[in-house]
C-alpha cells in the first residue's frame, strides 16, 4: 500500500496527489495515512507533502527501517535538508517576468524564460533531456499543445514550494532563466535500502507528461532491491499508443462531414460533441443519426455553450440534463460523456454532469482549472466512483500551425511526448461554419493537416489504436474498475466485467502484463 501524508494546511494538495496516484496504481493501493500509521509497517512507499520538521523526523526513522521509497513533494523540512543534502539559497528576483508566459501570436507559440531543464540523471527513471517551460501557450494565453499545466511563482500547491538546491549528482532537474540554473525543481537521492523520489512543487507533476517519472519511481525503479507497485497503463494491451480525436460542434455541425469523410477513408474514428443548441435547425441534425449508424461517437457539448457552465452547479445541471436529453432524442443512443465549452471545467460542473447521469467530462486547459489538467484519465479527487475526467488539450486549429519550419511540429512533439510517457493522446477540431474557420484556409488545407498528422502517428509509433471518444473514455472507465489487492509479497488483479472491448495493461518490474482477473504479480 502506497500512504499519502501530509498536515491539514496540505490537505488540498494531498488529494488531489491522492486520485493521480489511484489513476496509476488504481483505487486500492494508494491512500490518505495519519502520521502514527507510519510504525505499523503497512506502507513501503509513502508520498508526503510539505512535512512539518515532526513528519520529516519521523520518515527518517521510517526511511531508514527496511527497504522504502519516499516521494517527497514540496518543501523540505530542516532534518531531511540536512540528511539529503539539500541548501538553501534566494528567490530569483521578477519571478512575474520569467514564470509567465506572453500571449502566443498566430502561426506561433509563446514560452516563459524560466524553464524546467531535465539532465542525464532522469534516464535512469527513463525520461530524456526533457525541457518545459513553467509556462506555454499555442493560442491566445489559453491553450498549450504540449498538454501540460502551469508551474506557478505564486506560493499556491501549483507553485516551485521553496529556493531549494540540490547536490548536482542528485539533480533531476532545474529551474533555468536563460541559460542559468537557480533552484532545483526534482531530485532523486539513493539510499542503501532506500531511494527518495522530490519535487519542488506541492502537487508534484500531477498535470504534466513528467509524471511518467513518478510511475517509473513506482513501478519499475530498483525493482531489484526496492517495493514496486504495479501501475494500469492507459495504453491498451498490444499497442505502444493510443490516440483520440474530436470535433466541438460551436457553431455548426453538418459542415463536419468533408473532414469525416477523410477520416473514413484514413480508417480512423470520428467523433462529435454538439453544442445542443445547433440542433433548434433540425437540418442540422442528419449527420448524427448517420454518425452513430457507423459507429462513431456523439457527445454533448452542453445546452448553450455558456462560459464555466452557467456560473454554479443549477445552471451546469440544466446544462447536462438538456443537452443529454435533446442529443438522446435526435440520435436514440445513451450519450454518456461531456466535453467542457471553452475547456473551463470547474468543479461544481463536475458534480452537476455527474448527477445528471453521465459518466465523464472531456475538458483541461491551461488557463484554468489546474485541478482538470491530468496527466492521466481516470476517476478525480472530491468526486463519486464512476466519473472519470480525461484532459485532452491539443487543438489542431490552421492558426496554430507555425509559420516558420515544419507547420505540424508542435503536433508531432505533444504526441512523441504522449507515446514516450505512455499517455491516451487527444485532439481537437471544430466544424467550420458561416462565421469562422478556426485559421484553417479552406477544407483542403484543413484535411491535408490532419492526414499528415495521423500519418506521422502510424510512422512513429508501432502499432497505434485509433479510438472514438466513446470508445477511449470507456477504456478509461473499465482501467478505473480495476483494483489490486496485496497480500504478502503478491499483488492480484481484480477487474469488473469489461465496459470496454480493449483490454488494459500492466506494467510492473519493467515486464508488461494483459490486465486479467486473478493475474498474481510478485
Ligand atoms: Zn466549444
Amino acid at each position: 500500500m502506497i500512504g499519502v501524508l501530509a498536515t491539514l494546511a496540505s490537505n488540498h494538495a494531498a488529494q488531489l496527489v491522492l486520485a493521480a496516484l489511484r489513476r496509476s496504481v488504481t483505487f486500492t493501493q494508494a491512500r490518505l495515512i495519519s502520521l502514527a500509521s507510519l510504525e505499523t509497517n503497512e506502507y513501503s512507499i509513502i508520498v508526503a507533502i510539505s512535512p512539518t520538521e515532526t513528519f520529516g523526523e519521523q520518515l527518517l526513522d521510517w526511511l531508514s527501517n527496511g527497504k522504502r521509497k519516499l516521494i517527497l513533494f514540496g518543501n523540505v523540512p530542516l532534518c531531511l535538508e540536512k540528511s539529503l543534502g539539500f541548501e538553501r539559497t534566494e528567490w530569483p528576483a521578477d519571478a512575474i517576468n520569467w514564470s509567465r508566459s506572453k500571449p502566443a501570436a498566430l502561426y506561433s507559440f509563446s514560452e516563459s524564460t524560466g524553464v524546467i531543464q531535465y539532465g542525464d540523471l532522469a534516464k535512469m527513471l527513463a525520461a530524456s533531456n526533457w525541457r518545459r517551460p513553467m509556462e506555454r501557450f499555442d493560442f491566445m494565453e489559453e491553450w498549450n499543445n504540449l498538454g501540460y499545466g502551469a508551474i506557478r511563482m505564486d506560493a499556491s500547491i501549483w507553485s516551485i514550494a521553496a529556493p531549494l538546491k540540490v547536490q548536482l549528482k542528485d539533480e533531476l532537474a532545474s529551474l533555468n532563466i536563460g541559460k542559468q540554473s537557480k533552484l532545483s525543481y526534482a531530485a532523486l537521492f539513493n539510499l542503501k535500502d532506500a531511494s527518495v523520489l522530490w519535487f519542488n512543487r506541492e502537487v508534484g507533476p500531477i498535470d504534466s507528461f513528467e509524471w511518467r517519472l513518478v510511475e517509473e519511481f513506482i513501478a519499475n525503479f530498483r525493482h531489484q532491491d526496492l517495493p514496486c507497485y504495479p501501475i494500469v497503463l492507459e495504453i491498451p494491451w498490444g499497442h505502444d499508443a493510443a490516440v483520440t480525436m474530436r470535433l466541438d460542434c460551436d457553431e455548426d455541425v453538418e459542415s463536419a462531414r468533408p473532414l469525416w469523410a477523410a477520416y473514413q477513408s484514413l480508417g480512423v474514428p470520428f467523433s462529435l460533441a454538439v453544442h445542443t443548441l445547433n440542433l433548434s435547425d433540425v437540418g442540422q441534425r442528419p449527420i448524427l443519426r448517420e454518425l452513430v449508424a457507423c459507429g462513431e461517437s456523439v457527445l454533448s457539448h452542453t445546452a448553450t455553450h455558456a462560459p464555466n457552465w452557467g456560473g454554479s452547479y443549477s445552471a451546469a445541471l440544466i446544462e447536462g440534463q438538456l443537452s443529454k436529453e435533446v442529443l438522446e432524442e435526435v440520435t436514440g443512443v445513451q450519450i454518456k460523456y461531456a466535453v467542457s465549452p471553452f475547456h473551463q471545467t470547474p468543479s461544481y460542473a463536475l458534480e452537476a454532469l455527474s448527477d445528471a447521469g453521465y459518466s465523464g467530462c472531456i475538458g483541461g486547459i491551461i488557463r484554468n482549472d489546474p485541478e482538470f489538467l491530468l496527466a492521466r484519465g481516470g476517476e478525480l479527487a472530491y468526486m463519486p466512483v464512476g466519473f472519470i475526467g480525461h484532459s485532452q488539450q491539443v487543438m489542431l486549429h490552421g492558426d496554430c500551425l507555425l509559420g516558420q519550419g515544419d507547420a505540424l511540429q508542435i503536433y508531432k512533439d505533444a504526441f512523441r511526448l504522449a507515446h514516450q510517457t505512455k499517455a491516451l493522446f487527444g485532439y481537437l477540431d471544430h466544424p467550420f461554419s458561416v462565421r469562422y474557420q478556426y485559421g484553417w484556409r479552406d477544407e483542403d488545407v484543413r484535411i491535408n493537416a490532419h492526414t499528415e498528422l495521423i500519418s506521422f502517428i502510424r510512422s512513429s509509433a508501432v502499432n497505434p489504436v485509433f479510438l472514438s471518444q466513446n470508445d477511449a473514455m470507456d477504456f478509461i472507465g473499465s482501467k478505473a474498475a480495476i483494483t489490486v489487492v496485496k497480500s504478502d509479497e503478491t499483488f492480484t488483479i481484480q477487474m469488473q466485467l469489461p465496459k470496454s472491448l480493449l483490454t488494459p495493461s500492466i506494467e510492473f518490474k519493467k515486464q508488461l502484463f494483459k490486465a486479467v482477473s486473478g493475474l498474481e504479480l510478485q
